[in-house]
């Protein structure tokens, strides 16, 4: 069949060696097995004076060391493992104060030439029903999402295929950020698209950083090599883990500076991965200076026809969920860390203050799911299962209550404070001045247009709080920022510093 042959021909010509090995030192990766075994195996039964002088050096926001994180992941003592939760809230309130970001993902199109055995969108996945969205349906998801809901950011998603390529990619980030909807006291738009896709290659990601792409995330899934090769055949593009690998390499190498990593959590030993993602942290920052902007943690869900996602391999139970995020955040303190939906909405409320600084609300993730309530969780055209389903105002009220206020803002990276830059800036506690300013703005604008009264009032108080404590630490922009302040109350959108 002619368009088999297409097919075949586009998976064959996807991979490029030459954008492996340049970044490679020989034929070795930066993910050393015998490196992280051998650092598990050094970290068993720490002494608890070592584990307070790893905490300190958290505490004192330095990225720690394989053997550092080692220790961390060993703890087994009741006691200290409180001592390691309230360290890594506090790492995360000296970073990024009380700010909680949120977005929504939007699945594009499920389409996918790759067989991962996890994956409701694998190809040999029957029961599936493929759709990829015109553009036409792009702008009506992100009408409601803007519009209605509320969000400002989003994560786009897609299969791996050639009717997802990067052009329309970069045609479907076009069409969302040049979506306008008149709202209550102003207009909704989305201002961050933030990518979860394949990997590609050079010249494709830099089209994305042309149209304005946020952060890049590629998962490795596993760094477990022998256990991706088992889970992802040969043969399919996702079965070339160095590919995989090396992907943030060449996002970065692209000009993007902001790039997610994640591993999936239940294909192999939890604190392998921990590992795994601190070496790779490790890696971007000693080859380009710059960490990752994100790391994602999800757990394998159970997904339509999948019976692999109904008993993973290396299951992750609750309690060690939360040790592993514990110590993802004591390990890498000044990236974002992001807790999805994929969990129970009781279970994020207890995670979140282990130092998470993104959630995602209201999400969706069948195929054009946010237009068609038909379509609202119908297993075949979904990836996985959801396990909290609240909506966006439900969420920012939890928030509230819980004196978090939740941050709208991008101006980030529209005015150049990505990559080193707001590494730097998060380090030396600066973007916390910003930061701080635009969620106000932010969370006002947001309060004004799409807040439910509950949610308003829980939202106000958060608003009197935050104003009077910037009047005080920060007496000198104080007065800017009242003024920003009352021109967004009257109507004014899109404010910030
Ligand atoms: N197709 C691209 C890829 O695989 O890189 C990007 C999109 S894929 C839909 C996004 C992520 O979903 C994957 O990287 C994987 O970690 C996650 N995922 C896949 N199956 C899952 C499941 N059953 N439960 C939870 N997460 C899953
Ligand atoms: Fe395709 Fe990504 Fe799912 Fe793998 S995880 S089957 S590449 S959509």
């Amino acid at each position: 069949m002619a368009v088999a042959t297409d097919v075949r021909s586009w998976i064959a010509n996807r991979i490029r060696q030459d954008e492996i090995t340049r970044y490679m030192d020989g034929d070795r990766c930066f993910i050393d097995d015998g490196a992280i075994e051998g650092a598990l195996e050094r970290g068993r039964n720490p002494d608890a004076g070592r584990v307070r002088e790893i905490l300190a050096k958290s505490l004192a926001i330095e990225t720690l060391t394989l053997d550092e994180a080692s220790c961390l992941l060993h703890v087994e003592d009741p006691d200290l493992q409180e001592e390691m939760k309230a360290a890594a809230g506090e790492v995360k309130r000296r970073v990024y104060d009380n700010r909680i970001v949120t977005f929504a993902p939007l699945y594009m199109a499920n389409l996918c030439v790759n067989n991962c055995v996890y994956c409701g969108f694998r190809h040999e996945n029957s029961a599936e029903r493929r759709r990829v969205l015109t553009m036409e349906e792009i702008a009506e998801e992100t009408r409601i999402l803007a519009g209605t809901i509320g969000h400002k950011r989003l994560i786009v998603v897609y299969g791996e295929h050639p009717a997802s390529d990067y052009d329309y990619i970069a045609d479907s980030i076009r069409t969302i950020y040049g979506v306008k909807v008149p709202t209550k006291r102003g207009y909704g738009a989305i201002r961050r698209v933030n990518v979860n896709a394949a990997p590609m290659e050079i010249a494709h990601l830099k089209v994305l950083h042309d149209v304005g792409i946020g952060t890049f995330q590629v998962f490795q899934e596993t760094y477990h090599r022998s256990t991706y090769e088992r889970l992802h055949p040969a043969g399919t593009i996702k079965g070339d883990y160095l590919w995989r690998l090396y992907s943030m390499h060449r996002a970065l190498e692209a000009g993007v500076d902001d790039v997610g990593i994640g591993a999936l959590f239940g294909l192999h030993d939890w604190r392998y991965e921990v590992l795994g993602l601190l070496r790779h942290a490790w890696e971007l920052e000693e080859k380009f200076g710059i960490g990752p902007h994100t790391i994602s943690f999800p757990r394998i869900e159970p997904a339509a026809n999948t019976p692999y996602a109904d008993s993973p391999e290396a299951v992750v139970d609750d309690d060690s969920f939360a040790r592993l995020v514990t110590v993802l955040r004591l390990a890498v303190p000044y990236t974002g860390m992001i807790l999805t939906a994929r969990e129970r909405g009781d279970l994020r409320h207890k995670i979140l203050p282990l130092g998470c600084t993104q959630v995602d609300a209201s999400s969706r993730i069948g195929i054009g799911a946010y237009a068609d309530v038909e379509e609202k969780q119908e297993g075949e055209r979904q990836q996985f299962i959801l396990g909290d389903t609240r909506s966006l105002d439900e969420v920012v009220r939890q928030l509230a209550e819980d004196g978090y206020i939740t941050s709208f803002c991008t101006a980030g990276y529209r005015c150049g404070r990505t990559g080193r830059k707001i590494m730097d800036l998060l380090r030396s506690g600066r973007e916390g001045h910003f930061c701080k300013l635009n969620a106000v703005l932010t969370f006002r604008e947001w309060l004004d247009d799409f807040a439910g009264e509950a949610t308003r009032a829980a939202g106000e108080k958060i608003i009197v709080r935050e104003l009077d404590e910037i009047s005080r630490r920060f007496p000198e922009v104080y007065p800017s920022l009242l003024d920003a302040y009352e021109k967004v109350a009257q109507g004014a959108r899109d404010i910030y510093f």
